[in-house]
């Protein structure tokens, strides 16, 4: 068994513009200087997607990057920023345990980082703050600092304290170990050059770091007894309450730098392997056992069975890669696991250790790892590989149902099969992306997470794979049902082709408010009409109901039962009791009078408290019903039901009213009458 690192996974998170990029990028350089590049496998190295990546410059969008930083092995996991897409923050959060929160040194805690900030709190990950930008005018470190503190609830802790400010920035003091680092230029900053502290700040940083201690004392009882006893606090001791305090979410350092200068990356990698958890510090996990369904806990080490989360797939041209984090046990290369959630063995069959531009082939991934694997058949996001013998079933990242459909068509029509084999692969990777089509015309109907979500799809579709579509305009999915009961019967009687026909059948339509596809019920017995004309009947009349109504809406709640029927010999054929069934349905759906139906959403509405009368007034205007307000850390949860219709493009809406920190989560919960002016404009 290989020896691994000390692992770190993290991932960097920020609002648009604070820097995630430019520091992701900086933290790259600095480390691949210390990776050993004879170890990684350059035979199978590049990914074809890669360069790709490359070229729009974002090379960290691989799920996991990993690199090296003095023995350590950090993983960095992409956490999308905009706000649109939080069901991607979600699931890099599920599976990191550490992350960087990066502030602007200029606009400090803005609305998105607060957003990320919150979800991190949700799932419990141990955090650092880097305050970036610091060579900038305007720019105020402790400015920042108080606004971590005041507007993020979060107990900041300076480490470190910068060294000249705007134009003269030109390093930082650490706290912890009382000196000045400095980063040389012509190395592009590679070059750390310590020092003393500088004379005219030494009385600066022995305040701050008496503050720092004491913080540190306050969260932690070991330094507290040595910090009271008198003697001098250690910088191991130090480091060591100040990681516990860091992991325990109690405390959260605060570094800063100058990323676009090169000032202040390697300290913050010191930092990360200093405060941020490895993954067997957080103990175990709590999971179902995947045959009783018991909730179990199960302890995050190699030598445990294994336990295996799917967190993201990847389509690549040479097979599906998928991510992993590795809970406990080891997955081996070749290795046929359980995979919980199918049922069946899947068999990694190529493990790969993912570089920013290279991957590296690995044999084994311990308990803790993020690896990519190639060779899977059936597994995908969300799924757990597990031992057989121990069936376990970890806790997917959640995803919403999808609330908005845009009909979409290849602009040229010879490229339809190339738009549905690429929005196939979109599928695969995006769990919150669904494509259907429409009975009736055969159009494709892609729906999503919201307009924005599609909007990206579409434009990915023409950038990556060359498939120009166009899309229609957001559409509700209507539904139809009847508005009270009706009993009629239906019939045909005439000469058709010089031969009589004849066929009678009674039906009553009942509304059904529990079953969603229409039902079908017959009381029809043998001795009123022969046996083997029973089912053309009943799938007359359900044929006609699935058709019905005639505003093309599916028809939803609506059970019809077949009371009776007539039949004469000769005269009723199949064709006659189908066209009986069909025109019971019909007329039967006439009198009952239909009701057109709208989806309602569930919602629940984050706001900044000052923001949610601005936000509460809008929303009664949106036909919504407020069911409850929660007053949560300074900001208000408002949940209710509105109809999905009111709320296309309401995420921009609510970002300007509440200067881009609001958050809504939207979820399907029903289907109610529409009002009688949508109802006037949906009737012919
Ligand atoms: P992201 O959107 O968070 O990924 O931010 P980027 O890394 O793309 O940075 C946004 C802009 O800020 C870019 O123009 C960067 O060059 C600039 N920037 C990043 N770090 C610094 C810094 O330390 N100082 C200054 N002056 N500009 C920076």
């Amino acid at each position: 068994m290989t020896t691994r690192p000390p692992l770190r996974n993290l991932g960097i998170i920020a609002h648009i513009d604070a820097g995630k990029t430019t520091v992701s990028e900086r933290i790259l350089f600095y480390t691949h200087r210390e990776h050993q590049m004879g170890e990684v496998d350059l035979g199978t190295a590049t990914l074809d997607w890669m360069p790709e990546e490359q070229r729009r410059g974002i090379t960290i969008t691989a799920a996991a990057t990993a690199v090296t930083w003095k023995g350590h092995q950090l993983n960095l996991i992409d956490t999308p920023g905009h706000v649109d897409f939080t069901a991607e923050v979600e699931r890099a959060l599920r599976v990191l345990d550490g992350a960087v929160g990066v502030f602007c040194g200029c606009a400090g805690v803005q609305a998105q980082s607060e957003t990320v900030w919150r979800q991190a709190n949700k799932y419990r990950v141990a955090r650092l703050a880097f305050v970036n930008k610091l060579d900038r005018v305007g720019s105020d470190f402790f400015r920042v600092v108080a606004a971590l503190r005041s507007r993020l609830g979060a107990n900041a802790v300076p480490i470190q304290i910068p060294i000249g400010r705007e134009a003269s920035f030109e390093g930082v003091i650490d706290l912890v170990e009382r000196r000045a680092i400095r980063f040389e230029a012509e190395s592009l900053g590679e070059k750390v050059v310590v020092g003393e502290i500088p004379a005219e700040l030494a009385a600066e940083a022995e305040s701050w770091r008496l503050k720092l201690v004491e913080a540190a004392a306050e969260v932690d009882d070991t330094l507290l007894e040595s910090y009271l006893s008198g003697g001098e606090v250690s910088i191991a001791a130090l480091k060591a309450a100040l990681r516990r305090g860091t992991i325990s979410l109690r405390l959260t350092p605060v570094l800063c730098g100058a990323a676009f200068r090169n000032k202040g990356i390697q300290p913050l990698l010191d930092a990360i392997c200093d405060y941020l958890p490895a993954p067997e510090d957080l103990g175990s996990v709590t999971a179902l056992n995947a045959t009783t369904m018991q909730p179990i806990e199960r302890r995050l080490s190699s030598k445990e069975p294994l336990a295996a989360l799917a967190f993201k797939t990847a389509a690549d041209a040479h097979g599906d890669l998928v991510y992993a984090r590795v809970y406990s046990g080891e997955l081996r290369e070749g290795a046929q696991v359980w995979n919980s959630r199918t049922q069946k063995r899947d068999r990694a069959q190529q493990l790969y250790l993912m570089h920013a531009n290279l991957r590296e082939r690995i044999p084994t991934a311990e308990a803790g790892s993020i690896v990519g694997v190639i060779g899977f058949k059936t597994t995908s996001t969300g799924d757990t590989l597990c031992d057989p013998a121990h069936p376990i079933l970890l806790e997917p990242p959640r995803f919403p149902e999808t609330v908005v459909s845009m009909a979409i068509e290849p602009v040229t029509i010879s490229d339809r099969d190339k738009l549905l084999e690429a929005i196939s692969r979109l599928l695969r990777e995006d769990p919150t992306l669904k494509l259907a089509s429409d009975k009736d015309t055969g159009q494709l109907v892609l729906s999503g997470m919201g307009e924005l979500h599609l909007e990206i799809v579409r434009e990915r579709l023409e950038r990556e794979f060359h498939v120009a579509a166009a899309v229609g305009a957001p559409r509700v999915s209507y539904r139809q049902t009847i508005a009270r009961e009706a009993r009629v019967k239906g019939e045909i009687d005439r000469q058709l082709g010089g031969k009589h026909v004849f066929a009678r059948v009674e039906v009553e339509l009942v509304p059904a408010r529990d079953s969603e596809t229409p039902k079908v019920e017959s009381r029809l017995s043998k001795e009123i009409v022969p046996l083997e004309l029973h089912p053309v009947i009943f799938d007359g009349v359900k044929d006609a109901l699935q058709s019905g109504g005639g505003l093309g809406f599916p028809l939803v709640q609506v059970l019809a039962r077949v009371l009776s029927a007539e039949f004469r010999p000769h005269e009723s054929t199949p064709a006659a009791f189908q066209a009986a069934s069909a025109a019971a349905v019909n007329e039967g759906l006439e009198q009952a009078g239909i009701v057109i139906l709208e989806p309602i959403m569930r919602f629940e509405i984050q706001v900044p408290d000052a923001a949610y009368g601005a936000v509460a007034t809008d929303l009664e205007g949106r036909r919504s019903s407020i069911e409850e307000v929660l007053y949560v850390q300074e900001s208000r949860w408002i949940r209710g039901k509105v109809p999905i219709a009111e709320v296309f493009g309401y995420p921009s809406t609510l970002r300007s009213l509440t200067q881009g920190r609001g958050t809504i989560s939207l979820e399907p919960e029903s289907y109610a009458p529409v009002p009688r002016e949508v109802e006037k404009r949906l009737l012919p």
